[in-house]
């Protein structure tokens, strides 16, 4: 029995390179892109913690400084929100804004890590209406790609998604950007 010959194409989640894995449980590219996502994940353990924390006393509405300690997320995006009412707040003073931490929950989901690193690169908001967007299932149906590939391209393109019941819906204009060159089901 000599060495494993494996080489399994794969696309590292944190740096998005494609590199040949020698094992199957190999998932980055390099020990650098383990280290990183090693510590995003831990800094996603701790936001959730706190936000465990919040939760469990009862909190409803959190400052936006505390906001920004939970979600990854900036506090120009946090003052557009509240100016187009897509989130509830209570504002006291304009210095003491006060927002809905349910909604931003839904917004800015602590988990997958891809979707927090999109939110932190994408300043714009996506429209994450389920009328605006695909299930994955019908993302599948109609640019006819299996459902893995289709996760597999979400988190490569760090392209946001939100679950709502047992469907995961990922915003029609991102989709639509990525398999646009693809022939679709009309
Ligand atoms: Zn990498």
């Amino acid at each position: 029995m000599g060495k494993s010959t494996l080489q399994i194409p794969r696309v590292c989640p944190q740096c998005g390179c494609t590199f040949l894995a020698k094992t199957v449980k190999t998932v980055y590219c390099c020990a650098e892109c383990n280290w990183t996502a090693r510590n995003e994940k831990r800094k996603q353990e701790r936001k959730q913690k706190v936000l465990d924390t919040i939760k469990a006393t009862g909190t409803e509405y959190v400052s936006i400084t505390q906001a920004l300690e939970i979600f990854t997320t900036s506090r120009n995006t946090l003052h557009r929100l509240i100016k187009s009412k897509r989130i509830h707040c209570s504002i006291i003073s304009p210095k003491r804004i006060f927002v809905c931490v349910k909604d931003l929950e839904t917004l800015f989901p602590l988990l997958p890590e891809s979707l927090v690193k999109a939110n932190a690169k994408q300043s714009h908001i996506f429209d994450m209406h389920p009328d605006h967007c695909y299930t994955i299932g019908e993302i599948s149906q109609r640019f006819q790609i299996t459902e893995c590939s289709v996760y597999k391209h979400i988190r490569q393109f760090s392209i946001p998604t939100r679950q709502v019941g047992r469907f995961v819906y990922a915003p029609k204009t991102e989709i639509d950007k990525l398999y646009g060159n693809k022939k679709s089901k009309k």
